[in-house]
């Protein structure tokens, strides 16, 4: 009886083991993507502020990345606190397009005080590189440059209204992050298409369908399939037609966004 006591109360703390299961050490989980939409034209909840625009936050192998900052920065802010998430984790600020309810944001994270990378296009008007320059670091983002580790942009895409979107790794494949697409969400999943060595698991983002006739949104419903897209979550300017139209074709595949949802994939490696 002695002998076990000493076993059971002093031998197995030494060998690092415990007798209570509670104390067992937890098994890491898989890392993970974790997309946290903090702006939006919905939301999942009414005590979150929605408005016009978009904004989603990024959390990856313990890299915090803010991709755009929706219209208005007191309710960008508001949605952080209201989602447990802290302005001075973002690292890097990936700002889709020059387009004030994807912009609207930035100044109100900045003099929060936290200073992220700032990641824009070459092609972004002076004003917004200068004001911004002031505070933080702004960067030129390149054609499939890496943002952190396992988040890429596709650079510049379009003419009129220059615009970027996100290739995010995940261990299904490519998730695509669209602010506004203008220059067409099709040609944004064929570029992400173009530079991921992965099929395309997910487009998610605002789409910029909204103005659009049902026969040409049955035609980007044609090219996802064809580009093998397995998971679409429309929002922000999609409109509703499309996006009723992406919920019928995507049936369970379909990912219903707007402030408050969270969306975790698995990521390969840690
Ligand atoms: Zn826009
Ligand atoms: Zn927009």
């Amino acid at each position: 009886m002695h002998t076990i006591q000493i076993l059971g109360s002093t031998l197995l703390p030494l060998l690092g083991l415990s007798a209570g299961l509670e104390e067992c050490p937890r098994s890491q989980g898989d890392p993970e993507l974790v997309i946290t939409i903090l702006f939006d034209n919905y939301a999942t909840h009414d005590r979150f502020r929605s408005g016009w625009g978009f904004s989603a936050l990024l959390e990856t192998g313990g890299h915090t990345v803010l991709f755009d900052t929706g219209a208005d920065g007191q309710a960008l802010l508001e949605n952080m606190r209201l989602l447990d998430k802290d302005p001075m984790d973002v690292e890097a600020v990936v700002i889709s397009h020059a387009h004030g309810d994807h912009t609207g944001g930035l100044q109100a994270l900045l003099d929060q005080g936290v200073r992220p990378r700032l990641h824009l296009l070459r092609a972004f008007p002076a004003d917004l590189w200068e004001r911004a320059a002031q505070k933080t670091d702004v960067i030129r983002t390149p054609p499939g440059g890496e943002i952190v580790p396992g988040i890429r942009t596709t650079g510049r895409m379009g003419t009129e209204i220059p615009e970027q979107a996100l290739l995010l790794d995940t261990r299904e494949g490519i998730v695509v992050l669209t602010g506004c697409a203008h220059p067409g969400v099709v040609s944004m999943a064929e570029r992400a298409g173009e530079l991921a060595d992965a099929p395309l698991h997910a487009v998610l983002g605002g789409f910029h369908l909204m103005r659009e006739e049902a026969e040409a949104i049955q035609d980007v419903l044609q090219a996802f399939r064809r580009l093998g897209v397995r998971q679409a979550g429309p929002t922000h300017c999609s409109g509703d037609e499309a996006m009723a139209a992406f919920r019928q074709a995507y049936g369970q595949a379909y990912l219903s966004l707007g402030v408050g949802r969270v969306l975790r994939f698995a990521r390969t490696g840690g």
